[in-house]
């Protein structure tokens, strides 16, 4: 359900809506939009009898929303999300494009790919510190002292980072290192820590799992931004089907899909999708046309000699090259 108030609403207006909300037993989410705000209502099991909402002072009227996810659905806020990085808007005109290694293993490596990728127009380096591997006898990450060398490198770079939160345990030191917290695919239903990460200051990624449907990915979505984080961006990074020539199968038909039903930036990994650096870049390529925000690709000084995904890894020549491409992309569907 979702209440639509008019353009000249009072803040008391808006205040007794939600107090009127609340005496229902239910949560009020008020979304404030270019012209007027709306207030999402969460918490019903089944409908809600507008009635008892309609006539209150200031409102225009209450829609019913149809689908299970609420507060990420454009029914509730039509407006797309701009999240608002330093100087970036994500989710706004500008593509954005996220580069570094799938790991930091060491200062020295993480600090030259991100000066290369930021002198090739990389706008936000990644590095994983605590990393999900398959096997538990493959590198795991440095952890803290990861977070610290990415942190060194924002600061020499300027470039805002991004690092995965794989447990709870680690929120509060994770959220003050990093500038955007990802939640890797394998975390897409640890409820848990979706909630936890709604809880942080910090925009979210969020990681579609391998075998989630789009209703589930939404809907974890949901998780993060109850709990107060509306920064959330999405990113689809290839899901299982039976690919014997690539690492997962990227999903491109969600992309222009998610852009229709939520208001959200929406990502494309395809490094994770092709696991083959050979189809990075024309994955890339079709992620910018299908209407992604922008991508997250990994890039190695020398892919042969990392701890991790060294096989998918962009070098600086192609990343360059993929950059070059993208600009030239850009313009026809009026993105810069
Ligand atoms: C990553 O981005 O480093 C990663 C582990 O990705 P995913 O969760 O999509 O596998
Ligand atoms: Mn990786």
């Amino acid at each position: 359900m979702l209440i639509v108030m008019r353009t000249d609403a009072t803040p008391d207006e808006i205040d007794g809506a939600c107090r009127a909300v609340r005496d229902l037993g239910l949560s009020p989410h008020p979304i404030p939009g270019k012209s007027r705000t709306a207030i999402g209502i969460t918490g019903n099991v089944g409908p809600v009898d507008p009635g008892q909402l309609s006539g209150l002072p200031g409102v225009v009227e209450v829609i019913r929303v149809t689908r299970p996810f609420k507060l990420t659905n454009r029914e509730m806020k039509p407006d797309d999300t701009h999240i608002h990085l330093g100087g970036l808007t994500i989710g706004g005109p500008d593509l954005i494009v996220i580069a570094g290694p799938c790991s930091v293993e060491t200062r020295d490596q993480t600090l030259g790919v991100a000066r290369e990728v930021k002198k090739r127009g990389a706008q936000i380096l990644r590095g994983g510190a605590f990393k999900p591997r398959t096997s538990p006898y493959a590198f795991q990450g440095l952890g803290a002292e990861g977070l610290h060398i990415l942190a060194e490198a924002r600061a020499e770079t300027g470039l805002p980072v991004i690092s995965e939160l794989m447990s709870t345990e680690d929120a509060d030191l994770v959220e003050q290192h990093v500038d955007i917290i990802q939640i890797g695919a394998r975390n897409m239903q640890n409820y848990a820590l979706l909630r936890r990460a709604g809880q942080c200051r910090k925009p979210v990624m969020l990681k579609r799992g391998i075998a989630a449907t789009l209703e589930e990915f939404l809907l974890a979505a949901e998780y993060i931004i109850s709990q107060g984080n509306h920064d959330v961006i999405l990113c689809e990074r290839g899901i299982r089907g039976f690919s014997d020539f690539s690492r997962f199968t990227l999903d491109i038909s969600i992309v222009p899909e998610l852009k229709r039903i939520t208001h959200l930036p929406v990502f494309v990994d395809p490094s994770h999708a092709a696991g083959r650096r050979e189809l990075v870049i024309p994955l890339a390529r079709a992620a910018i046309a299908a209407g992604a925000d922008g991508i997250m690709v990994e890039v190695h000084h020398d892919p042969k000699k990392a701890l991790s995904d060294g096989a998918q890894a962009l070098t600086l020549p192609m990343f360059e090259q993929m950059m070059g491409e993208l600009h030239a992309i850009a313009p026809v569907l009026r993105r810069r």
